[in-house]
């Protein structure tokens, strides 16, 4: 029987080799996910840039920096959390993934987040809260938790934050999303408070 993290690994692999839309054929290679399979919190953003489909990893270019600092304020590692994208492949000229790539891509997210079991997913701007949450504007819900269900998944709790790069080009947005970061641990406290005390626990 292999163990979670050896599971995530083949699931990693498995994603590698995926050609299901075009995005494949203009990228360097597929970016699946980093961090630990035991991980409580699971951010998601939106495509891998130049810098992550160099390297294969979500979040290593400028905006990958600013989160590993806000990581740091709440005294996390990035090995402590997981990180993906809504699309695994960087699309041309760093454009936003189009409706059609979304979709080809959605069964690995739901794979990712079916076996990492997040207590919290933290959406990472405006398309990955779109995805989860699609009747919600971002001035009005981020930094808020929000409880949804969703198919394939069932309840899940999600956090919604600015995407780190819209903060690197928006000050008012930067001060936003650190003050918004900094509430994450309170906010899985208050999720494992719900669930202990819906088992009756004290
Ligand atoms: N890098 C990523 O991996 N995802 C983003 O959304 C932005 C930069």
């Amino acid at each position: 029987m292999s163990s979670k993290q050896e599971k995530l690994d083949a699931l990693h692999k498995a994603m590698s080799k995926c050609k299901k839309c075009a995005l494949r054929k203009g990228c360097f290679q597929v970016v699946p996910g980093s961090g630990s399979a035991q991980a409580k919190i699971m951010f998601i953003g939106e495509a891998p840039g130049g810098k992550e489909d160099e390297i294969g990893i979500p979040f290593i270019g400028s905006s990958g920096k600013f989160l590993d600092e806000m990581l740091e304020i709440i005294k996390l590692k990035r090995d402590d959390v997981y990180i993906a994208n809504i699309v695994k492949c960087r699309p041309p000229k760093n454009r936003d993934p189009r409706r059609k790539e979304k979709e080809a891509c959605w069964p690995w997210l739901i794979d990712q987040i079916k076996m990492i079991k997040p207590k919290l997913i933290v959406t990472l701007g405006r398309h990955s809260m779109d995805l989860f949450l699609p009747d919600q504007k971002i001035s009005q819900a981020h930094g808020k938790a929000m409880n949804q269900e969703i198919k394939g998944i069932g309840r899940q709790t999600f956090y919604t934050l600015y995407h780190p790069f819209a903060a690197l080009c928006n000050g008012k947005i930067r001060k936003d999303l650190i003050k918004d970061f900094k509430q994450i641990p309170k906010v899985i406290e208050r999720i494992k408070d719900s669930t202990s005390s819906s088992r009756g626990e004290k």
